[in-house]
């Protein structure tokens, strides 16, 4: 659907893209990753033909964006719909006109206008807003309109540039659960660019990890987190390099999910402790705790923790002495 070769960007001097390769499959759910500043954003106005680039092919849905005359531009952008960290609603409109507002735009009849608007309202589970002005909704519900927005002209691809990244964690979940269900009755092609972890872990089929404008590493979101690149660790915040020896401890990011180290203890009959935790910015739960169990007990949990998605790593402390059992 999206194919990525050798893009290069500069904004002047300095290079923001360097040599970009990406396949992005019809139908999945995609996750592009990175630090800020490492040219997510930049990509994603590749795709949709909002900004240029210097070098290499972008084929989206089949078409060569670069070699795209201006007057087909408007056209190529109908498939390709977008949303954004601060929803980007006009505030003076009404739910149903900010929804409307591209039918308008594109001509289509007031009947039909309707019949769409309130069909997109009920599938992003917003209808009692219909008459609202956003500064009625919460950032939950500002996203659903921004979404059945996006969605209105039937786009083939939805681009979310950190769509979740203004939201509290479960709020957060609940929109990539809508997201979700959107790909799998529309088989819309989504690209999420985020930070949290618990995106990708959670939504994505594959992901891309940019840092400094180059992809560092791509694949299957289970298999990048088995592999746990250095762009990953980055990202977790852990800088330096692990070992997995002896005496094993693993840090999991919890992905919103704060039940996991209970389950892990009642599901797989062992006894683990916690022996420590890291709260993310602005979150009220935990995103980061620190598990110890005993070596033998190590094959199945990472069985579980793989199956479960959950996103982890191991990390080597030799001399801790573990006193609380969950
Ligand atoms: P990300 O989305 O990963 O945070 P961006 O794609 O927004 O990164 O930006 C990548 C780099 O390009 C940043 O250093 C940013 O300052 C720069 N940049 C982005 N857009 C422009 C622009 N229009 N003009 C000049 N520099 C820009
Ligand atoms: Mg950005």
């Amino acid at each position: 659907m999206i194919i990525a070769r050798n893009i290069n960007k500069s904004f002047g001097k300095l290079n923001v893209l360097c040599g970009v390769d990406l396949h992005i499959k019809k139908g999945s759910i995609y996750g592009l990753a990175g630090r800020s500043g490492t040219g997510k954003s930049t990509f994603l106005r590749c795709i949709n033909g909002l900004e240029s680039y210097d070098d290499g092919n972008l084929i989206v849905d089949g078409v060569d964006v670069r070699g795209l005359p201006s007057t087909s531009l408007s056209a190529f952008r109908k498939n390709i719909g977008m949303i954004f960290q601060n929803f980007s609603l006009l505030e003076r409109l009404t739910v149903y006109d900010n929804v409307a507002l591209p039918l308008k735009c594109w001509k289509y009849n007031a009947f039909d206008i309707d019949k769409k608007v309130k069909n997109l309202l009920a599938l992003v589970g917003i209808s009692e807003k219909i008459g609202q002005k956003p500064r009625a909704l919460s950032g939950g519900q500002k996203q659903r309109v921004a979404i059945a927005r996006a969605l209105s002209l039937e786009p083939k691809i939805l681009l979310c540039d950190e769509a979740t990244s203004a939201l509290d964690p479960k709020t957060a979940q609940e929109i990539i659960a809508l997201l979700q269900r959107i790909n799998n009755r529309m088989g819309i092609t989504i690209v999420v660019v985020t930070h949290q972890m618990s995106v990708l872990s959670s939504a994505c089929d594959e992901v891309a990890i940019l840092e400094n404008g180059r992809v560092d590493s791509k694949g299957p979101v289970r298999e990048i987190f088995r592999q746990q690149p250095m762009a990953l660790k980055n990202l977790l915040g852990e800088k330096h390099a692990m070992e997995i020896e002896k005496g094993r401890i693993v840090t999991i990011s919890l992905s919103a999910d704060n039940r996991l180290p209970g389950q892990i203890a009642c599901d797989l009959g062992i006894e683990l402790a916690i022996t420590g935790g890291k709260t993310g910015l602005g979150d009220t739960s935990p995103d980061n705790l620190r598990l110890s169990f005993s070596e033998n007990d190590f094959p199945d949990v990472e069985r579980y923790l793989v199956a479960r998605h959950a996103i982890w790593q191991i990390i080597h402390e030799p001399s801790s002495v573990f006193k609380c059992a969950v």
